[in-house]
């Protein structure tokens, strides 16, 4: 803060010239003694320093000085090497202010909830006294300070050619749950991202090597490095994304936590064996995730290699080839001698063309932690998927549970990069701790702000760990009401004809448009895979005829997921059909209040025996159901008639204390009998 006196002295300028600009400017200040503010004194410096840049082109043109310069104090400061300083600075802030932000487009300004003159004409990058001007003919009197509305905005916005656009507010913190809605102009299209899955040792590792080597190897002086489990190969000019990940579980616990990594699946079956069960488990978790499947028959130049018994197996599993007129690419590859891989190649890229993949280069960058590592010199070393925007060496960014600063960015061929595209894998570090397979990152314009974010994040999740929100068929009618269209479910069953059945007949369930969506049904315990699939698919496990132990019993619960039992058919049509209508009964568990022992009994012949006893544990409440327990054998179950303190009826008695109870219609308690009071309880599990 200074006075118009003072900054006039300061810049070396009568205080008349300072008043004259400060009304120019539109600023709130008519006397030698109003003070000026640190956003007003920018302005007028900018002012100045606009003079100044013209002063100093024309020098720059014309070495024979005509004109002696305007001596001010700032002038001096003004050399040649401080305009380029400051010129670079102002790109730097234009660059911040876009790379904060979804848009990244010149013509387009943001518009944020009560802007000023003053930032509007900053982020037009003019001066505030010509908007002050403009705003003036337009009829609207206004100080630089003054707020601007969005309409009047849009036209000063206009008038430079520009578009006005409102900023968006999405909160951040939770970025997984941040939905990007980019504008249609703004997206171009990225590289299709491939998984392979399959069976062990049906040559998924052979099959990422092969097209790995054959593909990268003529780009490159010093041969292969694999550097990190996902790499970019160009097949007809255009890039592919594959991605390794460690089996179906951790792919589908990645789905779990939001990250959709994959675009393409390509399900690897070797032709001499066929169809195995994790063949099966593949195929279930890629429909389960939504994403079009390609079928790769390898091994093909085996002796004992039989293509169309793979193709009949994987038919029965749901996966027509195109050939016989289903909708499923299927390719005849060894993934040992390279045969077939150019049309395996050719087909994800058809794949890839009818899905038109697009992504938003000119944002802030967005992805995937595909893999992480504790290096003791570096430090977390991570591999992330960039699924949009663009992330630059040196971005500060949140990731999962933690933060940091993009201190090295490599790419797949480990060489070091300044920038990743959408679907690009790179290796980063500078993050502060390893955040784990699935983790979501968000790139932000400052390190302030996401350490800030990183902050907020760690707080809601310490909040969230007491209430998980866990998918139960209770809450599958609310679902419904958020749009849900389908209800996902998992049957396990004893036997193959009760599994089948069980299927059958929820398949058949549709209440008011929305319908069961069985995303597997087999024979056998309920196991860890199921769970992780049911978490990942938001579904309930509907058991057949079986029995959970109590590892998958808590392992379901940490999870989330509920397990509801059946051995009648109708029953577990009944239950999901009143689930879909909202109608379920609730599941009510019994929770023990509290105990007493009987020590005395007190015979009335109006009110029966009262059992003079001791509270042990809890309370005894009048009204809540107990029962009697003799020798370890429960007698009798009733209801507290009453309970008295000396002479007094009272609603409830704590532990410690002696009291007087009746049950309900029972007279026949016996001294040293145990009185166990408890409630039943909605349970949300
Ligand atoms: P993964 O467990 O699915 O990753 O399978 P691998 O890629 O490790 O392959 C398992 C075995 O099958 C290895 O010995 C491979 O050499 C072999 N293999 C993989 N692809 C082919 C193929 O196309 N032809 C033949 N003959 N062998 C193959």
């Amino acid at each position: 803060m200074m006075s118009v006196k003072e900054y006039a002295l300061d810049v070396n300028k009568t205080v008349e010239e300072i008043l004259n600009k400060c009304q120019e400017l539109g600023l709130d200040v008519r006397m030698p003694d109003d003070m000026l503010d640190e956003e007003m004194i920018i302005e007028l410096d900018n002012a100045t320093f606009d003079i100044e840049e013209e002063n100093f082109e024309e020098i720059d043109t014309e070495p024979i000085k005509k004109v002696e310069p305007i001596k001010s104090k700032k002038k001096i400061d003004t050399s040649k090497k401080d305009l380029a300083r400051r010129k670079k600075q102002m790109y730097k802030n234009k660059e911040k202010l876009i790379s904060n932000t979804p848009i990244n487009d010149d013509k387009i300004v943001l518009y944020k909830e009560n802007m000023t003159v003053a930032q509007l004409a900053k982020a037009l990058n003019v001066n505030g006294s010509e908007l002050v001007k403009k705003l003036f003919s337009l009829g609207i009197m206004a100080t630089l300070n003054n707020t601007i509305d969005f309409e009047n905005a849009e036209i000063l916005v206009l008038d430079y050619n520009k578009t006005l656009k409102r900023e968006e507010t999405a909160d951040v913190t939770n970025f997984e749950a941040f939905e990007v809605v980019d504008n249609p102009e703004d997206l171009t299209s990225r590289p299709p991202v491939v998984t392979i899955m399959g069976h062990v040792d049906h040559g998924k590792t052979t099959l990422l090597d092969t097209i790995r080597k054959a593909n990268v190897v003529e780009t490159e002086a010093g041969g292969i490095t694999q550097a990190i489990s996902a790499y970019q190969v160009k097949h007809n000019d255009k890039l592919i994304t594959f991605i390794d990940t460690p089996g179906h579980a951790a792919f589908t616990e990645m789905r779990s936590r939001g990250a959709k990594i994959t675009d393409i699946i390509i399900i690897i079956v070797a032709a001499d064996d066929g169809v195995m069960p994790q063949t099966k488990e593949a195929i279930d978790h890629a429909l389960a995730a939504k994403v079009p499947i390609i079928v790769a028959i390898n091994k093909m130049d085996k002796p004992g290699a039989n293509p169309e018994r793979v193709m009949t197996e994987l038919s029965e599993c749901g996966l027509m080839p195109e050939e016989w007129g289903g909708d499923v690419l299927y390719n005849k590859i060894s993934a040992l001698n390279g045969d077939g891989i150019d049309e395996l190649l050719e087909n994800i890229l058809l794949v890839a063309e009818m899905n038109e993949y697009k992504a938003n280069p000119n944002r802030y960058a967005m992805g995937s932690v595909i893999e992480s590592r504790l290096d003791k010199h570096v430090g977390p070393i991570v591999t992330l998927l960039v699924q949009n925007g663009t992330l630059r060496l040196g971005d500060p960014i949140v990731v999962g549970d933690t933060f940091g600063k993009i201190r090295t960015l490599k790419n797949d061929k480990n060489e070091e990069i300044t920038k990743a595209l959408p679907s690009q894998p790179v290796e980063v570090t500078g993050l502060n701790d390893t955040p784990i397979a699935g983790d979501k990152f968000m790139s932000f314009a400052t390190e302030k702000e996401a350490r800030s974010i990183s902050e907020q994040r760690k707080k809601a999740k310490a909040l969230n760990k007491t209430s998980k929100t866990p998918v139960t068929l209770d809450e599958l009618f609310s679902k419904i009401g958020d749009g849900f269209k389908e209800i996902n479910v998992l049957i396990k069953a004893d036997v193959h004809g009760s599994s089948e059945a069980v299927k059958n007949s929820l398949e058949k369930i549709e209440v008011e448009g929305v319908r069961v969506n069985v995303i597997r049904s087999s024979v056998g315990a309920i196991t860890e895979s199921d769970i992780v699939l049911a978490k990942a698919s938001n579904a309930i496990i509907i058991g057949f005829n079986v029995r959970p132990n109590n590892m998958i019993k808590d392992s379901a619960k940490e999870a989330g997921v509920e397990i509801r039992f059946y051995n009648i058919i109708y029953k577990a049509v009944e239950d999901i059909q009143a689930a879909m209508k909202g109608l379920l009964d609730p599941v009510y568990e019994e929770k023990v209040i509290g105990n007493a022992t009987v020590k005395q009994l007190f015979k009335f012949s109006k009110v029966g025996t009262i059992a003079g006893s001791m509270v042990n544990e809890g309370v005894i409440k009048r009204g809540a159901q107990a029962r009697i327990i003799r020798d370890d054998v429960v007698i009798y179950d009733g209801i507290i008639g009453s309970v008295q303190r000396e002479k007094d009826a009272v609603k409830e008695v704590k532990k410690g204390l002696e009291c007087g109870i009746t049950i309900e219609g029972y007279n026949d308690i016996k001294v040293d009998d145990v009185i166990e009071t408890y409630e039943m309880v909605e349970i949300n599990e």
